[in-house]
């Protein structure tokens, strides 16, 4: 973390928020990641956005797996209605997720992923 002074109304949720978000956040990538461009966003798709895809439940995350070596992030969201497990893999290896984290990072960053950021899908 850096020493950025807190704000007034800097809450948790607040710094897990990229204030850059950019026309791409949930757009796909050639391979189908879901471009992410912070943590909070990856959350908000899983509540707002993501169903179950046998029964159109409501999803939760159970766990977060860490790819971040191959510039993704993987929720794993169990169905709260049949309980059944849904993997979504969002995409961290773009520029607005990447520059968000190193201006959260200060000089701890550093970039796990070697490969050429991904970008939308046309
Ligand atoms: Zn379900």
């Amino acid at each position: 973390m850096n020493e950025a002074q807190p704000g007034p109304d800097n809450t948790p949720a607040d710094w897990l928020h990229n204030p850059r978000r950019t026309p791409a956040l949930y757009r796909r990538t050639a391979e189908g990641h879901i471009i992410a461009e912070d943590i909070a966003c990856q959350h908000e798709y899983v509540t707002r956005r993501a169903r179950c895809p046998a029964c159109g439940g409501a999803l939760r995350v159970v766990a977060q797996i860490d790819r971040a070596a191959e510039g993704l992030s993987e929720l794993v969201c169990e169905c709260q209605r049949c309980l059944g497990l849904t993997r979504l893999h969002f995409d961290i290896s773009n520029a607005a997720y990447q520059g968000w984290l190193a201006g959260l990072q200060g000089e701890l960053y550093i970039r796990r992923y070697d490969g050429p950021p991904r970008t939308p899908a046309p």
